[in-house]
């Protein structure tokens, strides 16, 4: 491991301060991947600073009816507050899908937003890697892809998005809020994460000078309508091999609005609001929704040992949104 120095900061401007014009500074919050890499030497830091004692640990309402939860709210705090479970069930479930109680005690939101992939090849410095090295190339095309994309991927990096929570967050339209040596902004959720392109190694659209402050829901929740499945090798403990979050506001029988974000198949949460959007004006009927899965995961491209992952999610899309439609007559989300 290479050596590195250890810094604390108090506030947001120290913290801001602390990290301007140090590309090799990161910041550390529970350190739940941030400490592997470093073992790994996939990260080598020359500096931490440590933003555990900055005040971002509320979850407090906003002034148009959504929730804002601050970067540093571990993720075990955000599944079990009585606001998100009675508000936003969709992102506790996600949550509690993910990792295990131990990490999600230590993870906290903006770590969870910031984890890098789980492509064996990009932990593993005796191959080339794009994302660990531009230029590099990428050890995963043609070779082991089970875990890898099938939607969104480049000729550069194939990798996907590890996120459990992400996934949920996508689906409900979150925002994170920013701050950097230019002040607070907003980002969209859906823009926050990139596609590889020919910049893999560029995981987020937030600048490297800028910190986390707080993810924001906004006031429509889906209390009622939703599920969260994940398929994965083991019961417990692992990452998607695909996982759906999906969430419905129904009408007299008709689906008035419904969201699908998938994780686990592109190298950023996956929405498709134009495939999605058919879902409105439409009966809750399996036909409906095999078709939307249809065209959800149109133009999906396997690369060998992923090709799998296509029809499995179709049927996880399908799955999701019948226990949507299930969860408020009793059924299990
Ligand atoms: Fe690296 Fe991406 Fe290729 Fe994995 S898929 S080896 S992370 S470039």
């Amino acid at each position: 491991m290479n050596a590195f120095t250890y810094t604390r900061v108090d506030d947001v401007a120290s913290a801001v301060r602390s990290i301007a014009g140090d590309g090799a500074a990161r910041f550390i919050a529970g350190g739940t991947n941030l400490l592997d890499l470093m073992k790994e030497n996939v990260e080598r830091p020359s500096r931490l600073i440590d933003i555990t004692h900055l005040p971002l640990r509320a979850i407090e309402p906003t002034s148009d009816g959504g929730l804002r939860i601050g970067a540093l709210v571990t993720n075990t705090d955000v599944a079990y507050h009585p606001e998100i479970e009675r508000r936003y069930p969709l992102l506790s479930r996600a949550i509690l899908a993910g990792a295990s109680a131990q990490l999600r005690n230590m993870a906290s939101v903006g770590g969870n937003l910031m984890q890098r992939t789980r492509c064996a090849y990009f932990y593993d410095n005796a191959t080339p890697c794009n994302k660990r090295t531009p230029g590099a190339g990428c050890s995963a095309i043609g070779g082991f892809t089970r875990y890898h994309a099938i939607l969104g991927a480049s000729e550069h990096c194939i990798a996907v998005h590890p996120s459990d929570m992400c996934v949920a967050l996508a689906a409900l339209d979150a925002v994170v809020h920013v701050t950097g040596p230019g002040g607070e902004r907003a980002i969209a959720f859906e823009d926050f994460h990139r596609e590889p392109g020919n910049t893999p190694h560029i995981d987020t659209n937030k600048r490297s000078d800028e910190i986390i402050t707080a993810v924001e829901l906004p006031a429509r929740g889906f209390s009622e309508l939703y599920a969260y499945v994940k398929v994965r090798d083991r019961a417990s403990y692992a990452f998607a091999l695909v996982s759906v979050a999906a969430s419905l506001r129904m009408n007299a029988g008709t689906i008035e609005e419904g969201r699908v974000a998938l994780g686990g198949v592109a190298h950023k949460p996956w929405r498709n609001r134009t495939a999605e959007s058919a879902l409105a004006g439409q009966p809750a009927s399996r036909q409906i929704f095999e078709r939307v899965a249809d065209d959800l995961v149109r133009g999906a491209r396997d690369c060998g040992l992923n090709a799998f992952k296509i029809p499995l999610a179709k049927r996880a899309i399908v799955r999701s949104l019948e226990q949507a439609v299930a969860t408020n007559r009793g059924g299990r989300p």
